[in-house]
């Protein structure tokens, strides 16, 4: 059978993109490899019907188009750890701390953070975020990393660390080798906020959506019905080219089996990983050199679920930033502890027997937050940056990236068009609801 579009993917972005093909009247097929829609949002409950999130869950005031999706769908914001009370904690091995200073500054630390701080928000400040391609100094930007930067213009050590540490928590790759221009350019991409920071918390992850974030791509499914086919592994894409339109046909998308689709126009929303072991022909070498050359950082996720949040006790409010195989802690839901593995560590999970993995993370929370930690009702590990179709966690620019995507990041290549969180300045859930609604756009336009 012959359909206008046929969306690659039931992540954030394709469920967005059909939902938004459906409403303006396509016949739209959303093809999906597992056997469950959201990507890389996933939820469980607890017994006690507690959510659990796996995958994304927080975002931020800046994040509009998310926002207003949540709100069409009759979702509800909340505020999300940001507002707990208490100290944030942080682990290093040669010591535990709660609030400011960070126990490693020293006379003139905080003096040179805030200078820094500033310097590099001046400097995003000349980065526009839709093209930083176009910037006098772009190329010698990129090739720079973060840390380079940062002791070329004199930070301490310490600083340094400072800014590493809170880098590791984020799990997108250390600041050693994040290109200075991806990072300007997402600091570019959210202005506003509070310049003091180089990560605003309340633009980038004041709020998660009560009913609980991976609901948001099961209301979409929901309204998408039968338009989405589980269990249906994309294995290669052809694209007719010279740009035919939706309503004509003539792209073929062959699932493993062998089954073969037709459609007008493709949208595909799959992450750049599992994107390159799919055959796509009709798409100039130029567009997908630029596709196959971004890259995601491998991190994993771990939830440990307690009765209570016993480290209120402490005056701590469960945020942490942590140099141990975990880089960071939140509380995602009352007595529920998120946790992040960074790229840098993922390697140790993975070279250690399954059945020892929670014990080494519990024993990170348990430094942190006393012996309570050691027993959680339940606990999860999602080892996100080996799942086949996902094979990362979110966006990451090394030193160099942002030049060799090059302009064409992001851009379709009719009837061939993209989308999902990879293809925004720094992946999050708002880059799959904000590319997935414009490549429908797009492609209703040219319909
Ligand atoms: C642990 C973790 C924590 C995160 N935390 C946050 C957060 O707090 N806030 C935030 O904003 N973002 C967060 N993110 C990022 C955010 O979840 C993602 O950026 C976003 O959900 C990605 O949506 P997407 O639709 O672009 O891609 P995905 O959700 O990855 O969807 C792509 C879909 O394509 C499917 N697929 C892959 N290959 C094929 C194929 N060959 N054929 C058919 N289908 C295929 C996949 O199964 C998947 O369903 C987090 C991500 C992770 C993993």
């Amino acid at each position: 059978m012959n359909h206008d579009v046929i969306v690659l993917g039931a992540g954030l972005a394709g469920l967005a993109a059909a939902r938004d093909l459906a409403a303006g009247g396509a016949d739209v097929l959303v093809v999906e490899a597992r056997d469950r829609v959201g990507g890389r949002v996933e939820q469980t409950a607890l017994p006690d019907g507690r959510l659990v999130q796996l995958g994304g869950e927080v975002v931020g005031r800046a994040h509009t188009a998310y926002l207003g999706l949540a709100g069409e769908l009759g979702l509800t914001l909340v505020p999300s750890y940001v507002a707990e009370a208490g100290f944030m904690a942080r682990a290093t091995p040669e010591g535990v701390s709660a609030g400011d200073p960070p126990h490693w500054f020293g006379p003139g630390d905080d003096a040179c953070h805030r200078r820094l701080t500033a310097a590099f928000t001046a400097l995003a400040g000349t980065v526009d975020p839709d093209d930083p391609w176009c910037h006098p100094e772009a190329t010698a930007l990129d090739a720079l990393s973060v840390a380079d930067w940062l002791r070329s213009e004199g930070a301490s050590g310490a600083v340094v660390r400072l800014w590493e540490i809170g880098q590791l928590a984020l799990a997108s790759g250390s600041y050693e080798r994040t290109s200075l221009l991806s990072a300007l350019r997402k600091h570019a991409a959210v202005p506003g906020g509070d310049e003091s920071e180089h990560y605003d918390y309340e633009d980038w992850e004041g709020l998660r959506v009560a009913e609980g974030s991976a609901t948001v791509a099961l209301r979409m499914a929901q309204g998408l019905g039968e338009r989405i086919r589980l269990g249906a592994a994309v294995e290669a894409i052809a694209v007719r080219p010279g740009g035919c339109t939706v309503r004509l046909g003539g792209c073929t998308v062959r699932l493993a089996g062998g089954e073969i689709l037709t459609a007008g126009a493709v949208v595909s929303a799959l992450p750049v990983g599992p994107l390159r072991s799919v055959a796509v022909t009709g798409v100039s070498d130029a567009r997908l050199a630029s596709l196959h050359r971004q890259r995601q950082a491998v991190a994993a996720k771990f939830v440990a679920a307690y009765d209570k949040a016993f480290w209120r006790e402490s005056d701590l409010n469960g945020l942490s930033e942590c140099e141990g195989v975990l880089g960071s802690t939140w509380p995602q839901n009352e007595g529920i502890l998120s946790a992040l593995v960074p790229p840098e560590r993922f390697g140790v999970l993975l070279g250690m027997p399954g059945h020892l993995r929670e014990g080494e993370l519990l024993r990170d929370i348990a430094r942190l937050y006393g012996d309570e930690a050691h027993t959680p009702i339940s606990s999860y590990i999602r080892m996100w940056g080996t799942d086949p179709w996902t094979q990362g966690y979110v966006t990451q620019w090394t030193p160099g990236d942002v030049m060799a995507v090059g302009p064409l990041h992001a851009t379709h290549e009719p009837p061939f068009y993209v989308c999902g969180s990879d293809q925004w300045v720094a992946g999050y859930m708002e880059g799959a609801v904000r590319t997935g609604r414009a490549a429908a756009k797009e492609a209703l336009l040219r319909g």
